[in-house]
């Protein structure tokens, strides 16, 4: 591929010599876990994410589903959450024990829509889990008033929205917890699976760290029946020095963003993402839709362009949910994007050539 969908070691190789360094500083002080490294880690993202703690734990799924344990939410209780997402969404829910409930997506903005949030409240719902789809901000005044007026718990999936802002305010502030994955694809990704809650709850945070740590403060005291699942050093320290580069990283997606925007407006045959006024998303992903979605993949695969799909399969749809007994068209808006979604390469590595590339190809073609 001349054009890769994504070159993760491009980031390693920007800064070699500082990830050699500290893999080297992590092996030498002989703490593999729980140590300095993550300690610091987190007090570095909550001051990045403008809150007043940070929990690692071990991945995103895992801070999903430990940030809703520790909220005492499970069986019997119900958690919104959008019919478009990774299932990991909707995996944390039922891992609690909890039901997810889904809710369609507005189709241009591609998040949760909340219009349609009422509708799906009944007396069992304790919560509901937007995701910030793709690195754009969901519309969190109008879901944190719903929220307010039926006394439910918000509580973010910030996933693949390092750094996005709403309104100003940064991802990962705009509910009562939120949970972040650090997969390496990540727009803030370890070299290995890591994740992180981020919350402005004192009692909450307590709860998180202690339900990640075999629910134990004090070692071979337990608590609670906890899991294990913590963030470890090495990933600490290197995610370190990449959050120093989050933000530069994260003005790259968007210049490729603006470039992609600008040189194909009044291109018909394909429907570009579309940024509300108060959204000001980091791009994790860059993802238009076409009716020949597949045959656009291949064309563009022939002229050496990496895309995938963002989600070919919705969660509803899935084998793993086959208990809910869901059928095709339940959630139409979900089940059309599962179709005509086609993600585009972006990314802070992605030179000047490669994108003039990705951008002459889509606006020479008929499709
Ligand atoms: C990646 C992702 C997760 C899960 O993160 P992992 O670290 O892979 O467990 C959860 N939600 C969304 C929307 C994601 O993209």
């Amino acid at each position: 591929m001349i054009v890769p969908f994504l070159d993760l070691k491009a980031q390693y190789l920007e800064l070699k010599e500082k990830f050699n360094a500290v893999y080297i500083r992590v092996m030498d002080s002989g703490t593999y876990i729980s140590g300095s490294e993550v300690e610091a880690f987190e007090t570095e993202f909550a001051a990045y994410c403008q809150v007043k703690h940070c929990i690692g734990v071990g991945n995103g799924l895992d801070a999903l589903h430990l940030l809703l344990r520790a909220s005492g939410i499970g069986t019997g209780d119900e958690v919104i959450v959008p019919s478009n997402t990774y299932i990991a969404t909707w995996l944390a829910v039922t891992y609690s024990g909890a039901t997810p409930v889904p809710v369609e997506p507005d189709e241009r903005t591609y998040n949760i829509n909340p219009d349609c949030i009422e509708k799906a409240i009944t007396g069992r719902t304790k919560a509901i889990m937007p995701v910030h789809l793709y690195g754009q901000p969901a519309d969190m005044d109008r879901i944190n008033t719903l929220a307010l007026r039926f006394g439910l718990k918000v509580f973010e999936d910030a996933a693949q929205a390092h750094g996005a802002h709403y309104k100003g305010r940064k991802t990962g502030s705009l509910g009562d917890a939120a949970g972040f994955s650090f997969y390496p694809g990540k727009n803030l990704g370890a070299f290995g699976d890591g994740g992180a809650v981020t919350t402005n709850d004192d009692v909450l945070a307590e709860k998180i760290r202690l339900l990640g740590n075999y629910g134990s403060r004090l070692k071979y005291h337990h608590e609670v029946k906890g899991f294990n699942s913590r963030l470890d050093e090495l990933q600490a320290a290197m995610l370190r020095v990449k959050l120093t580069k989050l933000d530069e990283w994260n003005i790259r997606r968007k210049l490729v963003a603006t470039q992609y925007l600008d040189q194909w407006q009044g291109v018909t045959n394909v429907m570009l993402p579309f940024v509300p006024l108060w959204a000001d998303p980091v791009w994790h992903l860059f993802v238009i839709q076409s009716r020949q979605r597949n045959e656009l993949h291949k064309q563009l695969a022939e002229s050496g362009i990496g895309t995938m799909f963002h989600y070919p399969v919705p969660p509803h749809l899935q084998d793993a949910y086959v208990e809910y007994g869901y059928i095709r068209g339940a959630f139409p808006i979900a089940e059309k994007l599962s179709q005509d979604v086609l993600s585009l390469p972006i990314g802070p590595h992605l030179n000047p050539m490669q994108q003039q590339l990705v951008i002459n190809n889509l606006k020479g073609r008929q499709i």
